[in-house]
C-alpha cells in the first residue's frame, strides 16, 4: 500500500476501500484545473438556545401531536413517522428470480442531543456529549436485545445540505430485522480478513496507520482519527477504538470519555475550516445483534461530509461517481493534515451557556440575538 503510493502519488489512481472491499479513484492532478463552477456566499443561519416553532424542543408539542416534556439533558423518543414499523401486517417474503420482496421489521428511534436548538456537537461540552453517548448505548442495548432485531444503525444528519428536516441537534437510530447493505458489505470483508489472517482487519489497518501517521488527524487514550486511505468525501474520517471491540456495549468509563473527546475535536475542526456549522452525515458501524459470535468486528464511526471549497460549494456524487465509481480529486492526505493543523478551539470563542428557559434566551428570542453578539455586551464569556 505505501509502496503504490509513493510511486505515483500525484497520477490517477485507484485505492481499494478495505471495509466495503469496492474502489474510488483518485485524481490528483485535476486540483490545478480552473474551478468554474457553483460560487455562492454562506448561508448565515441564525439559531437561538430555544425556538418555538421546532418540534423537537423542549416543552413544545411534536408533528405527531405528543408534547415534548421540559427535558434537561437529552431526550429519546419514538420517532414520529417512522421508516420502519413494528410487526408489520404484512410478514410475507417472495424470493424469485426477477422480483424478491422481504417484509421488514424495525423501530425508529430519535436522540435529542440536548435541549439546546442551537449546540451542535461541536459546540457542546464534553459531559454533554458522554450523556449522548450513554442514552446511545442503553439504546443500543435495549434494541439489540430483542430478538427480532438484529442490526441497530445510530446516525446523524446534519445540515441543511444533507437534507435535515429539523436543525434541532439530534440524531436517529434504526433498528431492524435484516443487516442492511452497508454494514453487510463490511461484515463480510471483516469476516473474509479475519478467517484468512486470524487478526482484526481494523486492528491491522489501524497498526499501519500508526506507524505511518501522514492520514492521522487526532488520538486520544480510547480512540484515533483519521482519513481513511480509501476516503471518498473530501473530509471524510474514521474514528477507530484502539481496543478491537464490537459495539458501544463494550465500551469502559474511560471509552465513554474518550469517545465524546473524539467526536467533539472531530466536528470542532470540521467547523473550523471555514467556519460554518459544517453539515455531515455521521454514524455508528457496530457488530450485529443477531445473537451470532462476532469477534471480527471493529467498532468505528464514519465522518461523510459533502463540503469541497468553501462553506457552500460541495462535492456532488453525480455523473461518473453514480455510473461508474466514487472518485475524488485532493489525495486524502492532504486532506488530513488540513484537519490535522486546525486548532481543537472552536471559532466561536465569545459563546456562553444559558438556560433554555431563562430570561436572557426569551431576550434573544425576541430581540433575533445571537449568543455572540450578547457576549459582547456583556462582561463574561465562558466557552463551551
Ligand atoms: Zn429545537
Ligand atoms: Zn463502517
Amino acid at each position: 500500500m505505501r509502496t503504490q503510493r509513493r510511486e505515483s502519488p500525484e497520477l490517477p489512481h485507484r485505492r481499494k476501500n478495505l471495509l466495503t472491499g469496492e474502489w474510488v479513484l483518485v485524481s490528483p492532478q485535476r486540483t490545478n484545473r480552473p474551478w468554474r463552477g457553483e460560487i455562492s456566499e454562506p448561508a448565515v443561519e441564525q439559531k437561538l438556545p430555544y425556538d418555538p416553532s421546532c418540534y423537537l424542543c423542549p416543552g413544545n408539542k411534536r408533528a405527531g401531536g405528543e408534547v415534548n416534556p421540559n427535558y434537561e439533558h437529552t431526550f429519546v423518543f419514538t420517532n414520529d413517522f417512522p421508516a420502519l414499523v413494528e410487526n408489520p401486517s404484512d410478514n410475507s417474503t417472495k424470493e424469485d428470480s426477477r422480483l424478491s420482496f422481504r417484509a421488514e421489521h424495525g423501530i425508529c428511534r430519535v436522540v435529542n442531543f440536548s435541549p439546546r436548538h442551537d449546540l451542535t456537537l461541536a459546540e457542546m461540552t464534553q459531559s454533554e456529549i458522554e450523556r449522548v453517548i450513554v442514552a446511545w448505548k442503553e439504546e443500543f442495548t435495549r434494541l439489540g436485545s430483542n430478538p427480532r432485531i438484529n442490526y441497530v444503525q445510530i446516525f446523524e444528519n446534519k445540515g441543511l445540505l444533507m437534507g435535515t428536516s429539523n436543525s434541532h441537534p439530534h440524531s436517529q437510530i434504526w433498528a431492524q430485522q435484516s443487516i442492511p447493505t452497508e454494514p453487510a458489505k463490511e461484515l463480510k470483508q471483516f469476516k473474509l480478513y479475519y478467517r484468512g489472517k486470524k487478526r482484526g482487519l481494523l486492528a491491522d489497518y489501524l497498526k499501519l496507520e500508526l506507524r505511518i501517521k501522514e492520514r492521522v488527524v487526532y488520538e486520544n487514550p480510547s480512540f484515533v482519527v483519521l482519513v481513511p486511505y480509501w476516503a471518498t468525501w473530501p473530509y471524510e474520517t474514521l474514528v477507530v477504538s484502539r481496543r478491537t471491540i464490537g459495539s458501544l456495549l463494550q465500551f469502559t468509563s474511560r471509552e465513554v470519555k474518550d469517545f465524546a473527546n473524539a467526536l467533539r475535536v472531530t466536528t470542532i475542526k470540521y467547523d473550523n475550516i471555514f467556519q460554518t456549522s459544517f453539515p455531515y452525515s455521521a454514524g455508528l458501524h457496530q457488530a450485529p445483534t443477531d445473537g451470532k459470535n462476532h469477534s471480527e468486528w471493529h467498532f468505528h464511526a464514519h465522518f461523510y461530509p459533502p463540503l469541497l471549497r468553501s462553506a457552500t460549494v460541495k462535492k456532488f456524487m453525480v455523473g461518473y461517481e453514480m455510473l461508474a465509481e466514487p472518485q475524488r480529486d485532493n489525495a486524502p492526505e492532504l486532506s488530513a493534515k488540513v484537519l490535522r493543523d486546525l486548532p481543537v478551539r472552536h471559532y466561536k470563542v465569545s459563546v456562553f451557556r444559558i438556560g433554555v428557559t431563562s430570561p436572557l434566551t426569551k431576550l434573544l428570542w425576541e430581540r433575533k440575538l445571537e449568543h455572540c453578539q450578547l457576549a459582547i455586551l456583556l462582561p463574561f464569556s465562558q466557552d463551551c
